[in-house]
């Protein structure tokens, strides 16, 4: 066994195995991890510093998830959007292809939570083959991204298979792969991997970190190793009440995202995911957020902040609005709130 399935199998998944360091665990902790699962694994618990700060929050079960009456099961129609088992056929040329059901931890606010580390999620032989054989009959689909759960749970040979079947196709250009490993269980990427996956380029990762305490010197390693191997790093963060829903915390996180050669590509709005609405934060508050990055630090530390619409109506950007007034001249603020003019009668 490798040395980063050893660190996942002494993950923590019930609430009486967190440490007494801890204090006092109330009992919203086993109740909510009795419906949805919790793992944490040796190395993400070791960043927490306390009970609930915002590593806490994304990692240990809490009663609220049993209290959400406004949320959905499938917010995004997933399930109807599947034309084949976990594949999810959503916009005209790209498809998300879900290949493995566990992760290195179980985010509270994940979208997916009604069925990753669950039994309802079955990923098989058979339906890895189903959605290989939809992407090859699809021949629009130009863009595979593959994820989960997290693919990166995947033993190299597996992950192997499943990318060289990809790859075989001639009318996929280009593979993403999405995981949360480089921030939740940096070790998994080992140079055996990196060596593997360069295998298949043009391929991109898009990994996902929420607050500057995650980006470790564990974790700079990992997404080091895979920009070493020629591939290109983003991150999907989600916005997160009470985890990084201010200026400031949003601002480090990003520029420490660059640092580790990741590039901030979405901040998503927290979806309405049964079980996460405590998550939830207004869309003024992103907006804000926004401001407070945009013109004020690099623009490569400035990702597209994003709703994924209710239903499956896909990723809308949402902006804060600097026009003022549009019409023969274009009146605008600028990011100081400065007044700008630009004739627009051409
Ligand atoms: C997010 C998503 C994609 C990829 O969207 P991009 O904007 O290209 O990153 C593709 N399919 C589904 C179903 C998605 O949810
Ligand atoms: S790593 Fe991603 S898929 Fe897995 S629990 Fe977290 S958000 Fe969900």
């Amino acid at each position: 066994m490798q040395g980063w399935q050893n660190i996942l199998k002494n993950s923590i998944t019930r609430a009486e195995d967190l440490p007494v360091a801890f204090g006092p665990i109330d009992e919203g902790v086993a109740l909510a991890s009795q419906v949805y699962p919790m793992r944490i694994n040796p190395y993400y618990l070791s960043l927490i510093r306390q009970k609930g700060d915002p590593l806490w929050k994304q990692a240990v079960p809490c009663l609220e998830e049993l209290r959400d009456d406004v949320c959905f099961e499938d917010p995004l129609n997933e399930e109807n959007l599947s034309p084949v088992p976990n594949l999810i056929h959503k916009y005209p040329d790209r498809v998300l292809f879900l290949v493995c059901s566990q992760c290195a931890m179980y985010c509270r606010f994940c979208t997916r939570k009604r069925k990753v580390g669950t039994s309802r999620m079955v990923i098989t032989r058979e339906s890895l083959a189903a959605g290989i054989a939809y992407i090859e009959n699809h021949p629009e689909i130009r863009d595979v991204l593959i994820s989960g759960g997290d693919p990166l749970l995947l033993s190299d040979e597996q992950l192997d298979e499943i990318l060289t079947a990809v790859r075989r196709i001639p009318t996929v250009e280009i593979i993403r792969i999405g995981t949360r490993v480089p921030c939740t269980l940096p070790m998994r990427v080992t140079v055996r991997l990196a060596g593997m996956l360069k295998k298949f380029h043009p391929l991109y990762i898009n990994t996902h970190f929420n607050h500057p305490a995650e980006i470790t010197p564990e974790a700079a390693k990992a997404c080091g190793r895979l920009a070493g191997a020629g591939i290109p790093l983003s991150c999907q963060t989600v916005l997160l009440r009470g985890v990084n829903d201010d200026p400031l915390t949003m601002r480090e996180l990003m520029q420490k995202l660059l640092r580790i050669r990741v590039r901030p590509y979405y901040l998503f709005q927290a979806d309405m995911t049964r079980g996460t609405n405590h998550f939830r934060t207004p869309v003024a508050l992103g907006k804000e957020i926004m401001r407070s990055l945009i013109g004020h630090t690099s623009g490569l530390a400035v990702p597209t902040y994003a709703l994924d619409a209710p239903g499956g109506g896909g990723k809308i950007p949402l902006l804060p609005d600097y026009v003022r007034e549009e019409g023969e001249q274009l009146v605008f603020a600028n990011y100081r709130g400065m007044t700008c003019f630009y004739d627009n009668s051409c």
